[in-house]
């Protein structure tokens, strides 16, 4: 049997707001401003949830998990990747790899990337050295270099048996 390799992309980008805990890659991370959304708003989680479907060509994260359904009101975002996890389980998927960027004028996330990575390793079952993330601003430029949302690009690569 020949090993099927296959890689996906996701993108995400939710507006900060006043009166919202920010959550990124599932580590709450104090700040005064939060990201809006229907669930936690989990920038970072929800990118990786679309690298994973996108790779298994399983659809979208708002087709698994539409807004509006009361269950997943300001659910953690983890409970969801889980769910994404276990979808490829089912299907004969193995995470090869994540290597997501999440770019933020503010705050500074360099000491809670370690946190995100074990939470997505954890989540999904893997070793933390398969999950990459980064953190990266605008340099002060558009609409994310004046603070007004946080935007993650994510991919991830994964393999099965033809
Ligand atoms: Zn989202």
């Amino acid at each position: 049997m020949e090993t099927k390799l296959r890689i996906g992309t996701g993108y995400d980008a939710h507006p900060l707001v006043k009166k919202r805990k920010l959550f990124i890659g599932g580590v709450e991370i104090p700040f005064d401003k939060g990201l809006d959304g229907w669930s936690d708003a989990d920038v970072l989680t929800h990118a990786v949830i679309d690298a994973l479907l996108g790779a298994a060509a399983l659809g979208d994260i708002g087709g698994h998990f539409p807004p509006g359904e009361p269950r997943y009101k300001d659910i953690s975002s983890l409970t969801l990747l889980k769910e994404v996890g276990e979808k490829l389980t089912a299907g004969g998927w193995r995470i090869v790899n994540i290597d997501a960027t999440v770019i933020a004028e503010e705050p500074r996330l360099a000491e809670y990337i370690e946190g995100m990575r074990q939470n997505l390793s954890r989540t999904l079952g893997i070793k933390v050295g398969r999950v990459s993330v980064k953190a990266s601003t605008a340099n002060g430029l558009g609409c994310i270099g004046k603070g007004r949302w946080i935007e993650t690009h994510a991919v991830a690569l994964i393999e099965g048996k033809e």
